[in-house]
Order: structure tokens, then C-alpha cells, then sequence
């Protein structure tokens, strides 16, 4: 999986994505009072792109920790930006490297679909645990996830109408496909920016985590409880997860339906049997996430839920990092 973040592409995806990059930005500048003239731990480095930041707000020197061969990139950038005096780029993996000081500030974005998905905050608890000084801070501070359901028939639509247009275009019929490819479409989870007319509930917070306190087993393995009613007259087609982060006082980076599109999208959840519901109509269940106890780079999600008083339903499915990501955001703003 590290490998991966050897290619610059997976890089400018991360970079590309204003709302990501310029909340970290800005949040790191707000703070230049907590970190100038400090030390910072920037886990999962990549470009190094955030250590410059930290630089920027004045801090004293930067523990930059790349595990992959994207230390590459952040030594040619550190240099072209004139700071290789003050950030130290170690390529190891966090939980592996030996510093004879503490720091004052760890900062990470490692946030994948869903917040858990490729697992690598396990890796930044170890940091803080092993690097953070007892009053140090932790850059984001905490995290909230969030579940609603949602309604997509003019997208599912679109997907299937394609095998109607074969045959104007090469006289052969392919109609037939459609139940097929509905079939695989929804069998696992997706990456797709759904929103806000999409959803047809209240969101439910799923769950809170808090950096500075939060332990490993609370982001391999959450599960929670959720109650949505329904505010129209609709076909549920599945659930959408998303989540924010809390990356100072006062910004919250938000990959929400409410808000513009960030390349995190959101984690949609098919369901086998899309369902009608009306104004007022309640839908109960739970979701597990649980990093796969097999790979530990697979995210298992089981969703239980029931409506009102039809049978209950329950389907399960797996997010791999390695299909799901399609670098997509860049390349589309690139070439709109
Ligand atoms: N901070 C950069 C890159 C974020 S991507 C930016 O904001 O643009 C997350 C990075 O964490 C990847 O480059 C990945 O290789 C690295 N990483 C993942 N697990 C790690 C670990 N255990 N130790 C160090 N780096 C790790």
C-alpha cells in the first residue's frame, strides 16, 4: 500500500483538493502562538508540504516522517524551498524511528474514505504516545463521523442508460446488461461526491474521536447505533458516510454533502434493495467498521438496518483502498 505513495499523482490528488490543503494551511498559520519556535512531528510526511507550513508559522525545527519513497519528493522540496536546516526528513515508518527529544506538535493528514479507511491512525497514535510531550498538541485534535441515507435514481439512471445507447452505435443490443451491472455497481462501497439534495434524513454523528486521549482499538473497530427520519417521499438507494476534522479552534475541514466536493468524496453504501420511504418515516439499524482482522489495509463495514416494520436488512462490505481511489479530483479539474 505504501508503495503507492512513491507516484506524485497520489500527491497532487491530496494537494489538488483546496478545501484539504488550504484548511491545513490555514489552520497551521492561525497557530503560528503554539508553534513558533517549536517542535514539530509531521507523520506520513509525503511532499512534505505541511512541514513547510509549520516552517512557515515559525517552527523551530520539523521532524518530517515519510515511510514510502515519497521522502523523495519531500527532500527535493524541502531544498527547493531553502529549509533543509530546519526540517529533518527521516524515511522510516513512525513506529520505527528513534528521536532523543519529545515534540511540542504532532501534525498528520492521513484521513482516508470514511476517516478510518487505509488505516495509518493507529501509526499516529503510536507517535503521540512515543514523541508528544505530555501538553504537546495534536494537529487535527479530533474527528466526527457521519452517516445519512440517500436517494440517487437520476445518478443510477445515468450509470445504466449507457447499455441502451450500444445499439444506435454498433447495432448490437445490450439492454440485458443493465440488472448486471446495477448488480456490481452497488456491491461495494463507492467513492462518490453525493450532495446535499441527495440526502433524505437528518445525519446521525456516528462517532466522535478525540487525538489527544483516543486509543488504537477506538480507529480500528467502531460501531455505533443510528435513527434517521425521513424528511420526503423517496427511494433510498443506500447510505452515505463522510467525517470532519477539528484542525484548530476554529476550523473544521468538512468533507459534508453540504459542502463543496473534496477528492475524499464520500463512502457510499449500496443498498441490494433500493426502498420507498415517505415524510416522517423511521429507519433504525447499526454500522460496524472494523479494520479486516486478515489485511490490515482492508476496512470490513457491516450495516444492519430496518425499516419501520418491514424485515430488517443486512449487507457487508469491504473498502480496498487499492480499487477504490481512481485520482479522479486532480485529473478532472485538470482537464474539467
Ligand atoms: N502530509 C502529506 C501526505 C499525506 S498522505 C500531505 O498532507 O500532503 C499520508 C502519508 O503517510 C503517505 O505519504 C504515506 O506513505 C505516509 N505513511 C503512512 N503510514 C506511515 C507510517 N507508519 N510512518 C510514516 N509514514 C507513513
Amino acid at each position: 500500500m505504501l508503495d503507492v505513495y512513491a507516484d506524485p499523482i497520489v500527491h497532487a490528488e491530496m494537494i489538488a483538493d483546496p478545501i484539504r490543503t488550504d484548511s491545513y494551511r490555514s489552520a497551521i498559520l492561525e497557530q503560528s502562538q503554539l508553534i513558533k519556535g517549536k517542535v514539530v512531528m509531521d507523520v506520513g510526511a509525503g511532499t512534505g508540504i505541511l512541514s513547510i507550513f509549520c516552517v512557515q508559522a515559525g517552527a523551530a525545527k520539523v521532524y518530517a516522517i515519510e515511510a514510502s519513497e515519497a521522502y523523495i519528493l519531500a527532500e527535493a522540496v524541502v531544498k527547493e524551498n531553502n529549509m533543509h536546516d530546519k526540517i529533518h526528513i527521516i524515511h522510516n515508518k513512525v513506529e520505527d524511528v528513534e528521536l532523543t527529544e519529545k515534540v511540542d506538535v504532532i501534525v498528520s493528514e492521513v484521513m482516508g474514505t470514511f476517516l478510518l479507511a487505509e488505516n495509518v491512525y493507529p501509526s499516529v497514535l503510536v507517535a503521540r504516545d512515543r514523541f508528544l510531550k505530555p501538553d504537546g498538541i495534536m494537529i487535527p485534535s479530533k474527528a466526527s463521523m457521519y452517516l445519512a441515507p440517500f436517494s440517487d435514481t437520476e445518478y443510477m439512471n445515468k450509470i445504466l442508460s449507457f447499455w441502451d445507447t450500444v445499439p444506435q452505435k454498433y447495432g448490437v443490443s445490450m439492454s440485458h446488461v443493465k440488472p448486471l451491472a446495477q448488480r456490481f455497481f452497488t456491491k461495494d462501497a463507492r467513492l462518490i461526491y453525493k450532495p446535499s439534495k441527495s440526502v433524505i434524513a437528518q445525519r446521525n454523528e456516528i462517532t466522535q474521536i478525540d487525538f489527544q486521549t483516543v486509543t488504537v482499538d477506538d480507529v480500528v473497530n467502531v460501531k455505533s447505533c443510528f435513527d434517521f427520519t425521513c424528511s420526503r417521499t423517496e427511494t433510498v438507494h443506500g447510505f452515505l458516510g463522510w467525517f470532519d476534522v477539528k484542525l484548530s479552534d476554529n476550523r473544521i475541514l468538512s468533507t459534508s454533502p453540504d459542502e463543496p466536493e473534496t477528492h475524499w468524496k464520500h463512502c457510499v453504501l449500496y443498498v441490494d434493495k433500493p426502498f420507498t420511504v415517505n415524510n416522517g418515516s423511521k429507519i433504525s439499524g447499526n454500522l460496524s467498521l472494523q479494520v479486516s482482522p486478515e489485511n490490515e489495509r482492508l476496512l470490513d463495514v457491516t450495516l444492519n438496518y430496518k425499516v419501520e416494520n418491514q424485515d430488517p436488512e443486512s449487507k457487508s462490505y469491504v473498502i480496498d483502498v487499492n480499487t477504490i481511489y481512481t485520482y479522479s479530483y486532480y485529473i478532472d479539474k485538470q482537464f474539467g
